[in-house]
């Protein structure tokens, strides 16, 4: 194992791409200085800039790369059935990652693949220099925080907002929450009217930067039922939201 603890721990976002590259030499690990590994380590280092951690000299180096892919084997059923043990050292997160995604590759493959997009994403940057991640109500969806940063930037863009609000206006007359029903001109009168958050509905893993969003892939939500959705790390949906309030709320 490494002497040095003065690198983070591994984020969500990396294990999800190392666990990519594990899969793929899943039976044979490449060697430190793989060119797949050294791909890796670069693509890391330019990740670590952008959530700001990690500019030490051995950040993510091909060595490290190559500690990780070896952490993976005792989450690997098919490693440790013949009774190998793999590296016991590491961070909890590989266990989350691989039950999410070791036997959902569609799903890791669009984490990855937005990821990876996003880490080239020059609105990304922006949006991380502006300090409006790290929001305390929302919590990193399992594809980790660059995806979650994607979210918040589509939701949050006032032009499709507000064409959002317009279009449900129209349509209904007035704008209700789609998981509760609140809305919040009843409760506090004609001077709230048009108070809503609008939330993006696509899986995060299957978001791509520059690709358009359209109306229906927004729901309108009231700012409670909007915290609870991004309450944990799987995200819940719309739906999940209006059960869990509709039980809770016939218990009172
Ligand atoms: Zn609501
Ligand atoms: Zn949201």
């Amino acid at each position: 194992m490494p002497k040095r603890q003065s690198n983070p721990a591994w984020s969500r976002d990396e294990l999800i791409l190392a666990l990519d590259l594990y899969l793929r030499y899943r039976t044979a690990l490449p060697s430190k200085d793989h060119p797949h590994v050294l791909e890796l380590s670069n693509l890391l280092g330019r990740l670590g800039g952008l959530l700001s951690f990690g500019e030490s000299g051995t950040f993510r180096n091909a060595n490290g790369v190559h500690m990780k892919l070896g952490n993976f084997r005792r989450w690997d059923p098919e490693y440790v059935k013949d009774g190998r043990t793999g590296l016991a050292k590491g961070n909890k997160d590989e266990g989350e990652v691989w039950s999410a995604f070791a036997n959902h590759p569609d799903k890791l493959a669009g984490a990855v693949f937005a990821i990876r997009r996003a880490v080239e994403g020059g609105q990304i940057v922006r949006f991380l220099e502006l300090e409006a991640v790290d929001e305390f109500w929302v919590q990193d969806a399992e594809e980790g925080k660059l995806l979650t940063v994607l979210h918040r930037i589509r939701e949050r863009k006032r032009s499709l907002v507000e064409a959002k609000k317009k279009d449900m206006q129209r349509r209904y007359g007035q704008l209700r929450c789609e998981a509760c029903d609140f809305n919040f001109s009843e409760h506090y009168g004609p001077g709230a009217q048009g108070i809503i958050d609008v939330h993006h509905i696509k899986p995060v893993h299957t978001l791509r930067p520059g690709e358009k969003t359209k109306l229906s892939d927004l729901a309108l939500v009231c700012a409670n039922c909007h915290r609870v959705i991004h309450s944990r790390k799987k995200w819940l949906t719309v739906q999940q939201v209006r059960a869990l309030y509709d039980e809770f709320n016939n218990h009172l």
